[in-house]
């Protein structure tokens, strides 16, 4: 897990009747998840096939193809947009002479690689446990076998030899499996003390009047940029990366009118499309603050091609989370780098949201962003 990526194919099989070009594009996310984590894409490989190998995802003859060429490209990793199966990642680590990972494992190292807080590695720790867990009963059969042919061999005139046949492997899995289990069950436990303490400053904030806003929205978005312009504190890390906020950050913003009363910002980790179920659980400990919040600023990059499913899938996690009815300010960011009639469409779109259009990096439009927050403070502040 601590290795460093540098030079990675991606892979992905498609189904014939798909259209390569926009297949091709599905890998822009993984390329920038793997810039994220350090690395450089040097090829993407795309295979037409009725449906993944169910042995080695690839059909076999383009897994031993995907083998040469890391050899040939002196390539350090392969990357499976998709999830593998234990044994399609066992099979294929066979074939190919490098590191394989699927989508899920390098999402795994990229939070590794940017948590901050003992909480962040902490679940990080968690959800790494939980997805070893079914890894280990896949490969249960296969340590079986091993160690059954082992028992046979050693034991060919004995009568017992057959009973064997089933014993030594799924031991040792089922020790494994339970010191994992006990694992993830005292992790839990940490992190449940962790959650206590955020829950009790949380209310000593509520006690102390704080009106609290959660900065949410797609990875990359300029949630990190905004609230930087809007704190005007330079210390919060921003980067042209993805998840370069793991851990929820806290800033203080002074707004006239907002009297004694403080305005706290929670800047949050981003989310992306397709995270792993068993990732998001992981990380709900940390979108507690977008929950407690009293206002959210949904900050959506203006300028990429997909805006209008990102913001989908910001929406939908956030109905996921209960805050359907929390209120919320679509916040347009990155309109220096986008075409006019580009913003005019999204103007059009959402003319009946409370909805602001601006450039956190150039500082532009901050104004109309401060005076829809201050509509939404309560009266009395
Ligand atoms: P986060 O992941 O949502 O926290 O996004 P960041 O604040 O880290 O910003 C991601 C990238 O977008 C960085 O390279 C920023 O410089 C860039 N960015 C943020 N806001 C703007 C903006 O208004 N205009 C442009 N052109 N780039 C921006
Ligand atoms: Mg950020």
């Amino acid at each position: 897990m601590q290795q460093k990526l540098q030079r990675a194919i991606l892979v992905n099989v498609i189904p014939h009747e798909s259209d390569k070009k926009e297949a091709m594009a599905e890998f822009d996310e993984l390329v920038r998840l793997v810039e994220t984590y350090g690395g450089m894409v040097i090829l993407k490989i795309l295979q037409k096939r009725g449906r993944p190998s169910a042995s080695t995802f690839l059909g076999e003859g383009k897994a031993h193809e995907v083998g040469q060429l890391v050899k040939d490209m002196k390539a350090d990793v392969v990357i499976v947009n998709g999830f593998l199966k234990p044994n399609q990642s066992n099979n294929l680590v066979n074939i190919i002479p490098c590191e394989v990972l699927d989508r899920f494992e390098m999402i795994l190292k990229i939070f590794e690689k940017h948590a901050q807080t003992p909480e962040a590695k902490l679940q990080l720790q968690i959800a790494y446990n939980k997805y070893e867990f079914p890894k280990l009963f896949g490969k249960g059969a296969a340590l079986s076998q091993q160690a059954a042919g082992m028992a046979a061999r050693s034991a060919v005139s004995t009568a017992g030899g057959k009973r064997a046949a089933r014993g030594p492997g799924e031991k040792i899995l089922e020790v494994k499996r339970r010191h994992l289990r006990s694992q993830i069950q005292t992790l839990g436990k940490k992190l449940q003390q962790f959650r206590k303490v955020r829950e009790l400053q949380r209310e000593r904030r509520k006690r102390q009047d704080f009106f609290t806003i959660a900065l949410v929205g797609y990875t990359n978005s300029g949630k990190s940029s905004l609230m930087r312009a809007l704190t005007k504190k330079k210390n919060i890390l921003v980067e042209n990366k993805l998840f370069s906020t793991l851990d929820t950050r806290l800033g203080e913003v002074y707004m006239e009118g907002s009297g004694k009363r403080k305005i706290l910002l929670a800047d949050t980790i981003g989310f992306i499309q397709n995270l792993p179920p068993l990732l998001f659980s992981s990380f709900l400990a940390t979108l507690d603050e977008v929950k407690e919040a009293d206002l959210l600023l949904h900050v959506i990059d203006i300028s990429n091609p997909k805006t209008a499913e990102q913001i989908k899938v910001v929406d939908d996690i956030l109905d996921k989370l209960g805050c359907a009815e929390k209120p919320r300010i679509y916040v347009f960011n990155k309109i220096d780098a986008c075409n006019p009639s580009g913003i005019a469409v999204f103007k059009q779109m959402y003319n009946t949201f409370p909805a602001v259009f601006v450039s956190a990096l150039l500082e532009q439009n901050l104004d109309d962003l401060l005076a829809e927050i201050r509509k939404r403070l309560p009266v009395h502040v």
